[in-house]
């Protein structure tokens, strides 16, 4: 909300890791607030903070009173305690129902158009009266001022499900959406720098007047609207106020919730974030988080244009005004090798979950002697080089048993593949999970393709197995007692 108490600063030897001598600021910056903070960031940060800085003690029932955060419990659960007195007590007129649909859009586009996509992530320019609009409507949605709110998501994307994300999606669905902001944080969230907001000039204005700017487009302006075009004050309070207000609230915060919990890793399952539709639409277009996560600075969350992302048409429709310019949008080439990787991850698992048929280099080679006399004791058939023992199938042959039983013995290849029957790729496919056996001298070159099982033209392998493959054989030498 407005303020999370920083509850704990680094030890003296912490503060001696955490703040390196930094490189000199470039001749510019005349501010403090105008060198980045994490300039001299050390390369082991992440993993050194985890070790060595240690959280504060878990919260107890007993401590709770202690270490909760008074101001953000009040405005969450006052607000929807008013909304709710209302509806037993307030009549809901239709002007005003209208009003607080708009008034949710305006100030939750506030934040998702303008706090997030345009300040935390910096995915398009805005003219300065849109920067204005952002920042009265974000401020309407009582989220913290731009500043606290971008610094907090920076962090947020930077250490994503790690201690140092302040909103950690692995404590739990309520702790990512309210709990954060409840209790004082057990860590500080990691270093981000948001020195490039200190430069502007709304975000300043907004920092400085933020609490008159809450109370403002908060309550005041949605009450006002309802009260002096239709006489409806007390709808206005508590329907455009307190109850759209609540319902931004939590809708925003599903984006930390429920954007992280449910759905689909189209482009990449490294961490929590997913794309889902119902989040979708609950959250003004921030449900295609997966994407959001993996393309931060694309000023879209939603790539096709079916999928609901009302804060993507917003800001292109501002970019058509001249509103908003240098929308910025991830290489299309990159965004499809994410999916691609995905889509050959699900494939992986598929193929692994199936059997195929031996490898020629794990089959014994026998020479055409052995393969005769040993026909006679079972209904061996040699197809493209292989020596297969059909005796699980020789009753169940579609053709029936008597054209497997004349090839016994000898070579039907030609029969096989298209001088009796052209036979399927489900057929060829069955016949080589019969193998038993290569025929010495009758294999034709490797790249054959009726040596190759139409199931394993194409296979997904690893890097790593490509090259461990390569000229490695393990091929048998020729003994009969490994065909009996
Ligand atoms: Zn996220
Ligand atoms: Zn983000």
């Amino acid at each position: 909300m407005s303020s999370v108490v920083e509850t704990r600063s680094p030890s003296p030897q912490m503060k001696s890791v955490l703040t390196p001598p930094l490189t000199p600021p470039p001749r510019t910056a005349t501010l403090k607030e105008d060198v980045p903070v994490d300039l001299g960031v050390p390369e082991n940060y992440v993993s050194w903070t985890i070790k060595n800085q240690k959280p504060l003690p878990p919260i107890t029932w007993s401590s709770l009173y202690k270490e909760l955060n008074y101001l953000s419990l009040a405005i969450l659960t006052i607000t929807p305690s008013i909304a709710i007195w209302g509806a037993f007590h307030v009549k809901m007129r239709t002007e005003t129902f209208w009003w607080c649909v708009v008034y949710y859009f305006i100030t939750g586009l506030g934040i998702t158009a303008g706090y997030h996509r345009l300040w935390a992530h910096r995915s398009y320019n805005a003219s300065k009266p849109l920067e204005y609009f952002f920042a009265m409507a974000g401020a309407g949605a009582v989220e913290g001022s731009i500043r606290w709110w971008s610094r907090g998501h920076r962090a947020h994307h930077r250490y994503t499900d790690t201690e140092l994300d302040p909103y950690d999606a692995n404590k739990g669905f309520w702790w990512s959406h309210v709990g954060w902001m409840l209790v004082k944080p057990r860590r500080k969230p990691g270093v981000a720098d948001v020195s490039d907001l200190s430069k502007s000039e709304v975000v300043r204005w907004q920092h400085r007047w933020y609490l008159q700017l809450i109370v403002t487009f908060g309550f005041l302006f949605p009450t006002f609207v309802a009260g002096i075009f239709w006489g409806d004050w007390w709808g206005g309070f508590v329907y455009a106020g307190a109850a759209r207000l609540t319902f931004v609230h939590h809708s925003t915060f599903c984006v930390n919730s429920l954007a992280h919990w449910i759905g689909e890793t189209p482009f990449d399952d490294k961490h929590t974030p997913k794309d889902h539709m119902l989040t979708a639409f609950v959250t003004n277009g921030e449900g295609y988080h997966n994407f959001h996560h993996q393309f931060p600075t694309d000023y879209r969350n939603a790539i096709k244009w079916y999928q609901y992302d009302p804060t993507k048409w917003f800001i292109w429709t501002c970019a058509k005004l001249g509103l908003a310019s240098h929308l910025k949008k991830f290489p299309e080439n990159e965004v499809r090798k994410g999916q691609l990787t995905m889509q050959l991850k699900r494939l992986r698992e598929t193929q692994e979950g199936l059997v195929f048929a031996p490898d020629a280099n794990d089959l014994p080679i026998v020479n055409w002697e052995t393969f005769q006399k040993q026909s006679t004791k079972r209904p061996l058939v040699v197809v493209a080089g292989f020596i297969h023992d059909l005796s699980s199938f020789i009753d169940d042959h579609p053709g029936g048993r008597h054209l497997i039983a004349k090839n016994i013995g000898r070579d039907a290849t030609t029969a096989f593949f298209g001088g009796v029957y052209d036979h399927s790729n489900a057929a060829h496919n069955l016949l080589s999970m019969m193998r038993v056996g290569v025929l010495a001298g009758g294999m034709q070159h490797g790249l054959d393709d009726r040596i190759v099982p139409p199931s394993q033209r194409l296979r997904i392998a690893r890097y790593t197995e490509l090259v461990s493959s390569a000229g490695s054989s393990t091929a048998w030498s020729d003994n009969e007692g490994l065909l009996g």
